[in-house]
């Protein structure tokens, strides 16, 4: 429940609707119970003393309700029963209106308080996802963490509206029914009360039951998610490996699975009406028999209209009563997805941040591997790197697939950080260094191009603030990437949305948007993964082009895949199986004739 009481740390920000919610609902159970008091005096004008139907009863010895009962015989005798009959109704009527209106504004002020919990807590999980490392979502899978912040999160919306209403309305309500009940006769009230226990046990076990259904139910419904995901990411493959009924089949695999799961939940969750309300009615009825023969045999300090007012109270502690249940059994949804969010709220894997992060100065000599090892989990992948980058070298990485490039890169990144050994920039290890100002000095490029659903120009300017944006500097870089032409023929220029994951460009022209990208920071320190898909000559002289152009001036590390990029740089480093096989200039690994020579005979460079 420690969840719980952080989540009504989200609603203590919205406290001042709270007040007004619980101010309403103390309002408005306070009115309720004037309504449905009022049949007594109804019945006393009908029934009352004077009337023939009431002749048997000893009014004055009713020792608790004869001063109410004597103000009210003096004003009929005073207006007639007519009149205070009229007087009645028409109140009845404007405590009515009274009532809703004070009920409603209530409910309004839950509103926000809902809504806008749910809108904290999204935007937490949002930021919180913005932070994990990227190792956090190779393990997970993208479905099940969309699955998590819109369905779960709504389930704990709901949930959380359940407690509130639990908490301050219903209380309220039970509370000044039973100091009414008791007030009119506490024999009865005591009574009834025998039976609360049995109904409490009852609830709890199906409740509890509930929470691991529930929390069955979400995992499935992320494993879904994650199938419909998965599905539209991949349509060509599917389609052009007539793959559909393959795909339909797993999905109904799965969708199958989470029918059978969510089924069981809603028998378990909708056996709490029936049982509550067999319960209730069970107990009324024990009610109206032992009430009746107190009445029938004068004891109990109750007549027949008060009696009856008694059940009418009665009757509205079970609503208020059934919420607390239902409550209970929201709550027990609710704590299985607020288990799932708090997964992702609490996870601490991360790439470490040091307690006193120092600004990152700009490479004043070099970097440094110093017998970097790292492994994912327990597969080791790099061992024991050692390698020194000056400032303004081209080194490119080549190797085997699975050598190990790719990682040595993201190390530099810190996307991860090693296992063993550190790295330095003129010395210093990274991870002393502020992750936000480590970054800004990188420029990143990989092989394949991420490109967003927004505009030319925002996909350039990729997380600077809005209305920052320089202009010239965008048409500048778009030049040097060699990228100006197209975008000028495209329908809005800079303006143009290019579609998901930029679909409506072709594979060259999202390439040299990327290289746009980077340009655009004029980073430092360039980390480049040249793209191995195949492009048309022109285009691969257009994207080498921008990629020279990207490099001048900066310190890069490159895994390269093309011959030309080799000769430009200054030192090659060959990797192998995590490690460095061989290392130099072209010439000198060819006449080495070993690794590399291989990889260039086979023009498989990697
Ligand atoms: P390269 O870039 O040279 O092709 P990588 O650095 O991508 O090599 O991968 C090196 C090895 O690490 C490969 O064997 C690959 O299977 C493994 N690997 C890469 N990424 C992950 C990951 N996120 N989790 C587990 N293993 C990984």
């Amino acid at each position: 429940m420690s969840r719980f009481k952080e989540l009504f740390g989200l609603v203590g920000n919205y406290r001042w609707n709270l007040l007004v919610n619980v101010l309403c609902n103390v309002l408005n159970a306070v009115l309720s119970l004037f309504t449905f008091l009022s049949v007594v005096p109804f019945l006393r004008i009908l029934f009352g003393p004077g009337n023939e139907a009431s002749a048997n009863v000893d009014w004055q010895s009713l020792e608790g309700l004869e001063k109410w009962s004597g103000w009210f015989d003096q004003l009929v005798h005073q207006v007639g029963a007519p009149v205070a009959l009229a007087w009645i109704c028409i109140s009845i009527v404007l405590v009515t209106i009274l009532k809703n209106a004070v009920g409603y504004l209530a409910l309004f002020s839950l509103a926000t308080i809902r809504t806008g919990v749910s809108r904290d807590l999204r935007q937490q999980l949002y930021s919180k996802i913005l932070s994990l490392p990227i190792g956090w979502f190779t393990d997970s899978r993208k479905g099940d963490v969309i699955s998590r912040m819109t369905n779960d999160l709504m389930e704990v919306e709901f949930s959380v509206i359940g407690t509130i209403e639990v908490l301050f309305k219903s209380p309220v309500t039970v509370l000044v029914s039973l100091v009414t009940l008791f007030y009119l006769s506490w024999e009865l009230t005591l009574f009834s009360m025998l039976f609360l226990p049995v109904s409490g046990y009852l609830i709890s076990r199906i409740a509890k039951s509930l929470k691991h259904a529930a929390k069955r139910g979400k995992e499935q419904l992320g494993d879904l998610i994650s199938v419909i995901e998965e599905t539209l990411g991949g349509m060509r493959v599917i389609k052009a490996f007539n793959a559909e009924i393959a795909f339909d089949r797993r999905f109904q695999k799965s969708n199958e699975g989470y029918f059978n799961l969510m089924r069981r939940l809603y028998k378990r969750e909708y056996l709490s009406s029936p049982i509550s309300e067999t319960v209730s009615l069970t107990v009324m009825a024990i009610l109206l028999w032992f009430g009746g023969g107190l009445v029938l045999n004068g004891e109990g300090g109750l007549t027949g209209d008060w009696f009856i007012g008694y059940l009418v109270v009665f009757s509205q502690i079970i609503p208020p009563a059934r919420a607390f249940s239902d409550g209970y059994f929201r709550i027990q949804k609710g704590s299985a997805s607020l288990d799932r969010l708090d997964a992702i709220l609490k996870e601490t894997a991360g790439v470490y941040q040091s307690d006193d992060p120092q600004n990152c100065p700009p490479l004043g000599q070099n970097i440094r591997f110093e017998n970097v090892s790292f492994s994912y989990g327990d597969k080791p992948v790099l061992k024991g790197i050692d390698l020194t980058i000056g400032k303004g070298e081209t080194v490119a990485l080549v190797g085997p697939s699975g050598s190990g490039k790719t990682t040595l890169t993201h190390l530099l990144a810190r996307f991860y950080d090693p296992t063993e050994g550190r790295i330095t920039l003129d010395g210093k290890d990274i991870k002393s260094f502020d992750l936000t100002s480590l970054r800004s000095h990188m420029g990143i490029v990989t092989q394949e191009t991420v490109l967003f659903n927004d505009t030319v120009a925002a996909n350039i300017y990729l997380g600077g603030n809005e209305g920052e944006m320089n202009a010239d500097h965008l048409h500048d870089v778009a030049e040097a990437a060699n990228a100006s032409e197209f975008v000028h023929r495209l329908e809005n220029g800079f303006d143009t949305m290019i579609g998901d994951g930029g679909g409506k460009l072709s594979g060259g022209q999202r390439q040299r948007l990327s290289i746009a990208r980077a340009l655009y920071r004029d980073p430092a320190i360039l980390l480049l993964d040249e793209a191995t898909s195949a492009l048309d000559t022109e285009s691969e002289q257009l994207v080498q082009q921008a990629i020279d152009r990207l490099m001048e001036g900066r310190t890069a590390l490159v895994i390269a895949h093309r011959l030309s990029t080799i000769r430009h740089a200054t030192r090659i480093i060959v990797m192998e199986d995590g490690g460095i096989a061989e290392q130099g200039t072209h010439e000198d690994l060819m006449a080495l004739g070993g690794l590399y020579k291989r990889l260039v005979d086979m023009q498989d460079l990697h």
